[in-house]
C-alpha cells in the first residue's frame, strides 16, 4: 500500500477537514479507492493536471486553483495539502501555497487553515510513519494559528490508532490517580488535537509517532512512549505515568499491584502455547510480541515496517532477552525465511504472508484487522488476545486437512506420463 495512505486515513476521519490530494492520476485513484474500502465518508479532491504541467511550473496554478476552489465552494476548516511522489519531485511548494492562507487564517478564524504534508513514498518509509507526519503537522499548524493553551496541571493525552474502547479503560485507570485523560488522537474532532496542546504528558502508544512527540517537546509537554500492555507493561505504564503527574506513591503501588496480577491472571487461566511468528507493518507488533510471550508463547522473529525510534528501545531489548529477533524496515523475503525456517504454529502476519503460510497449512491472520479490531491494554486486552490466538492455534489440524485435500486434487489431476 502507498504510504501516504497513513496521512490520508488520518486526515479523512476528522470532521472538517478537506484532503486534496497532489498527485498522479494512478496515485490518487489507487488512495482514493483504499480510503473509501475504509469507509471515508468525505471525498477526495485532486487537481487535474497533465505531465506537462509538472514540467512547465504550471502544476503550482493547478494546485493553488484547486485550494481557491475547495476554499470557495466548501469552506472547510482545514485543508490537507498532500503531495506525493511525482509532485515531491519537481519541487512543488506547497509549504508557500499554505504559508499564503497562513495570514488570513490568523486574521479570521472562520477562514480555512491549510496544512501541507509531504509524503511521497520514497521519502516516507511506512504507512505508520506517514501518520505520524499528518498529526505532527496538523497540530504546528494549529499552534502558529491560535498559540499553545494554558497548560492543565492534570491533564494527560495520548496518540495511537488504537481500538475505540482502549483509551476508555485508561481513562478510568488515570481517573483512579485523579489524572485526567482528556483527548486521544488522532480522532474524528479538531478540538481533540487542540486539547492536546494544554496537557501536561503526552502519552504516545504507537512507538513511531516521533515527529508529533518532538513538536509538543518543543512546547514543553513530554511524551511517555511506555504501553499497558502485559504484566511488566502495565505495572510500568501505571509507575511511570502516576510519577509524571506527583501521584502518592502508595496510590500507585496500590494501582500497579491491583492491574498487573489482574494481567498475570489472565495469563495463569490462559496460557498460550506454541511457537508464534509476528510480521505486520503496522509498529505496534513489539508490544503485542511481549503480551504473547508472557502469556507464555514462543515469539522466535518480530518485523515491522518502520525504523527504529527512542520508543522503540526498550521493547526491543526486553524482546532480544528472550530470544526474539526484532527486524525494523523489514523485507517480505524476509518474513518469508522467518516462516520457513522458524516453522511456526501461527502466524500473524500482513496479507501476503498470512497467505503464504496459509498455503503451507499454518494458521495465520491478518495482524493489522486482529489488532485493530480487539482491546489490546490492561487485562480486558490479554483476556481477548490469549483467546483468541489460542483458538487460532487449535485449529492447525483444519489447516491440514484443507492442505492435504488440495494436495491430493492436485495429484489426482495430474495427467499420468505415458510408457
Ligand atoms: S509510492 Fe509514490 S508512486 Fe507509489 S502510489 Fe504512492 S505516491 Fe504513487
Amino acid at each position: 500500500m502507498c504510504q501516504a495512505f497513513g496521512s490520508l486515513r488520518v486526515m479523512m476521519r476528522v470532521e472538517g477537514i478537506v484532503p486534496i490530494l497532489v498527485g498522479n492520476a494512478g496515485c490518487v485513484y489507487g488512495l482514493d479507492f483504499v480510503s473509501h474500502f475504509y469507509a471515508a465518508r468525505k471525498s477526495v479532491l485532486t487537481p487535474v493536471y497533465t505531465a506537462a504541467d509538472l514540467t512547465n511550473g504550471r502544476i503550482e496554478d493547478r494546485t493553488r486553483a484547486a485550494v481557491a476552489e475547495t476554499i470557495a465552494q466548501f469552506n472547510p476548516r482545514v485543508i490537507a495539502l498532500i503531495t506525493l511522489c511525482n509532485e515531491e519531485t519537481v519541487g512543488l511548494a506547497i509549504d508557500a501555497i499554505a504559508k499564503d492562507y497562513a495570514a488570513r487564517a490568523k486574521d479570521d478564524p472562520t477562514f480555512p487553515l491549510v496544512v501541507p504534508m509531504h509524503v511521497p513514498g520514497y521519502g516516507v518509509k511506512s504507512h505508520a510513519e506517514a501518520k505520524d507526519i499528518a498529526a505532527s503537522q496538523l497540530l504546528k499548524c494549529l499552534i502558529e494559528r491560535d498559540g499553545v493553551p494554558p497548560r492543565q496541571s492534570d491533564a494527560a493525552s495520548t496518540i495511537g490508532e488504537v481500538f475505540p474502547a482502549d483509551p476508555l479503560y485508561l481513562e478510568q485507570l488515570l481517573a483512579k490517580m485523579g489524572i485526567r485523560l482528556v483527548a486521544h488522537i488522532p480522532s474524528r474532532t479538531l478540538s481533540d488535537f487542540r486539547k492536546v496542546l494544554g496537557v501536561s504528558v503526552n502519552v504516545t502508544l504507537h512507538p513511531f509517532y516521533v515527529k508529533t512527540c518532538a513538536l509538543l517537546a518543543k512546547h514543553k509537554i513530554p511524551s511517555m512512549g511506555c504501553t499497558p500492555v502485559g504484566v511488566e507493561g502495565t505495572r510500568t505504564w501505571i509507575e511511570r505515568i502516576g510519577r509524571a503527574f506527583n501521584v502518592n506513591p502508595a496510590r500507585i503501588e496500590e494501582l500497579a499491584d491491583t492491574e498487573s496480577r489482574a494481567v498475570a491472571t489472565v495469563f495463569a487461566r490462559t496460557p498460550i502455547r506454541g511457537r508464534i511468528l509476528i510480521a505486520g507493518y503496522e509498529g505496534s507488533e513489539l508490544m503485542v510480541a511481549r503480551l504473547l510471550v508472557e502469556a507464555g508463547a514462543e515469539v522466535p522473529y518480530v518485523s515491522t515496517n518502520i525504523g527504529q525510534t527512542p520508543f522503540t528501545k526498550e521493547d526491543e531489548a526486553w524482546l532480544a532477552a528472550r530470544g526474539t529477533t526484532v527486524v525494523f524496515r523489514k523485507t517480505f523475503d524476509q518474513d518469508v525465511i522467518a516462516v520457513d525456517e522458524l516453522k511456526p504454529d501461527l502466524v500473524l502476519g500482513t496479507t501476503a504472508l498470512a497467505a503464504y503460510a496459509k498455503e503451507r497449512g499454518i494458521p495465520s491472520m491478518y495482524f493489522t484487522n486482529i489488532f485493530a479490531s480487539r482491546p489490546l491494554f490492561l487485562a480486558q486486552g490479554a483476556q481477548t488476545i490469549a483467546e483468541l490466538v489460542n483458538q487460532a492455534i487449535g485449529r492447525r489440524a483444519a489447516y491440514q486437512i484443507l492442505t492435504d485435500f488440495f494436495a491430493a486434487v492436485e495429484e489426482e489431476s495430474t495427467p499420468a506420463t505415458a510408457l
